[in-house]
């Protein structure tokens, strides 16, 4: 590849509308263009190290016995209504109509197309297991697109779904998945780390993502010191509190008159904010009333709290519903004296505690010395909150967070969606079975930038091998034109190009520190000068993008450098 035909386009200046270092970064670089919020053309150059991406995924999943296929990404409403999900997917689902007023959706994922391909092919046990994928572009319709690539509203996926007639053969094909997985990012070069995800109804260690390790990403993980228990925050367990301490306090009102937070309150009355408790109204789909409770300093995770009876489609209650059951306003709410009978649900770490602090139900008061048993029922105990940093861990460690960035999600389905769409098989007996499933998601695009976050320096992208545009490019220094100089450097590119070296030239004439800049922000890993002066020394100057210096060396030595 010669660049002065290739389209490169680099610019200086940093894009204001740029939060994040791989946004900015392939901005610069002119790797992706913005066309609208959330869509982004991949020009040539941010389209090789897609294809890069791609085709390791590929290599990794046929090595793994995955097959290919490609469903379409427009979809027909009547299948995702078989599932549910035509309406539970909610505002992330785009649908379309057509002329004659049809509708369908852009595909967000394709549980639903792979498992109708399924109902159709798959008649016998003896076709199982298999495991079908596609790298294919997706739609969703995030509420806030942003990162460039790195949250898209279109973006390209590579989803595989697996079929089975029983679990054992589930878990072998899932753990088969997360083999391939970790050979995948290692493979492209990135620090990454599975831990366990939140598996919705079917718990267990049914579900893991993949995440490379970046200070920015937008995900908080949970790591113990005491073994190799890794979780995203959100389903992340720390362990049973210290039994509580007995009574000791007298029940007393506290004036707070303009104290709402458990901040304030704590501030106010110079007390630990772990001794004051949190509570958060909402309201159940059948619009009962619940008060959940969480220590001061702790918050509600939303994903834990809706596993408790009851609870799965819970929303906020409004201050009207506020007013009906606990007769006060936001801010002095508490268990204490309601309005009307009410569900109380504490986490575990309330449930400990002795002498709190709550919200009295009275504007400008809170209670302190509260205690259960003696002023209140004893409590509906479930763990509904986020796990914080020095939480002790269940095996005795301590938890430490860290941030990451979704880059793979690995899931056991079940027979939920086979069972919807009655996709069965007859098994070893000649009987209907329904099939169990599944899914195994990688974000292709994302990994371009979240590769980005973790490998950048002042001057631009550090491309993991794997996943460079270019392993080498040659540049070429010729301001006079001088035949011998183009023939060396166009003799150069042959040569590595015949050793097996992706490589290009730099034949677009700038002159040396342009050049220089652009390979470095476009992240070439090996980069080649050929000028007059180095042919009369037989030398060639070398330099890889990670060194601090370039070295004069002859071709088979930079043949070796690149080798590695
Ligand atoms: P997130 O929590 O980041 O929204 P998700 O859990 O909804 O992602 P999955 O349904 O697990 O995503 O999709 C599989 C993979 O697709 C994710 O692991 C992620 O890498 C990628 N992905 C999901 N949403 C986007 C997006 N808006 N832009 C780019 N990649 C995405
Ligand atoms: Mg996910």
């Amino acid at each position: 590849m010669r660049l002065s035909r290739f389209h490169l386009h680099t610019t200086k200046e940093t894009p204001a509308d740029a939060e994040l270092v791989s946004h900015k970064l392939m901005l610069r670089a002119g790797m992706i263009r913005k066309l609208a919020s959330g869509l982004y053309t991949w020009s040539p150059l941010g389209l090789r190290v897609l294809r890069k991406v791609e085709a390791i995924v590929r290599e990794e999943m046929n090595r793994a016995g995955a097959v290919e296929l490609q469903l379409p990404t427009i979809q027909p409403k009547e299948l995702w209504e078989e599932t549910g999900r035509w309406e539970k997917f909610g505002n992330q689902l785009l649908k379309i109509r057509d002329r004659k007023e049809q509708e369908y959706c852009y595909s967000p994922t394709a549980e639903e197309a792979i498992t109708d391909f399924a109902r159709q092919e798959l008649s016998s046990y003896k076709q199982l297991p298999v495991n079908f994928y596609q790298v294919q572009t997706k739609f969703r319709d995030e509420i806030r697109p942003r990162f460039g690539v790195m949250r898209a509203r279109e973006f390209l996926m590579k989803d595989a779904y697996s079929f089975h007639l029983d679990e054992a053969s589930l878990v072998a094909e899932y753990e088969n998945m997360k083999a391939a997985y970790t050979r995948i990012f290692t493979r492209l070069g990135l620090e990454f780390r599975a831990v366990q995800a939140d598996s919705g109804a079917i718990g267990g260690d049914a579900s893991q993502e993949f995440h490379v390790i970046a200070d920015s990403g937008e995900d908080a993980l949970v790591f113990s010191t005491g073994s190799d228990y890794a979780a995203n925050v959100e389903a992340a367990v720390a362990a049973d509190p210290a039994p509580r301490a007995a009574a000791s306090e007298e029940l007393r009102k506290v004036e707070t008159p303009t104290q709402k937070t458990c901040e304030d309150v704590a501030a106010l009355m110079g007390i630990a904010l772990l001794r004051t408790v949190k509570s958060v109204a909402v309201m159940t789909a059948e619009n009962d009333f619940v008060l959940a409770l969480v220590r001061g300093d702790h918050d509600v995770n939303e994903i834990k709290l809706a596993k408790v009876a009851g609870l799965a489609d819970y929303r906020m209650a409004s201050e009207v519903e506020i007013a009906e059951h606990l007769g006060s306003e936001p801010g002095f709410l508490g268990p204490l004296n309601p309005r009307k009978a009410i569900r109380v649900v504490a986490d575990r770490d309330v449930a400990a505690m002795a002498d709190f602090v709550v919200g009295a139900n009275e504007k400008g008061f809170h209670i302190a010395g509260v205690n259960w048993g003696r002023d209140l029922p004893e409590p509906e105990v479930a763990d509904i909150r986020n796990v914080v940093a020095g939480d002790r861990a269940r095996d005795g460690g301590e938890l430490k967070i860290a941030r990451g960035i979704e880059v793979g999600h690995v899931f056991q389905l079940g027979r939920k969606y086979a069972e919807a769409l009655k996709a069965t098989v007859l098994d070893e007996n000649g009987k209907a079975a329904v099939m169990a499933m599944g899914c195994y998601g990688i974000g292709v695009s994302r990994i371009v930038a979240a590769a980005i976050e973790q490998n950048h320096d002042a001057a631009g992208i550090v491309w993991p091998a794997a996943m460079a545009p270019w392993q080498a490019v040659v540049c070429m220094i010729n301001p006079k034109q001088d035949a011998a100089v183009t023939a060396a450097a166009e003799a150069l590119l042959a040569e590595l190009q015949a050793a097996g070296i992706d490589a290009a030239l730099d034949d677009r004439g700038l002159r040396p520190g342009a050049m220089f800049a652009d390979m470095e922000l476009i992240g070439i890993p090996h980069r080649i000068v050929v000028s007059e002066r180095g042919l009369a020394a037989g030398t060639f100057e070398y330099r890889a993008r990670s060194a601090s210096e370039a070295e004069n060396l002859d071709k088979a030595a930079i043949l070796r450098k690149i080798a590695g």
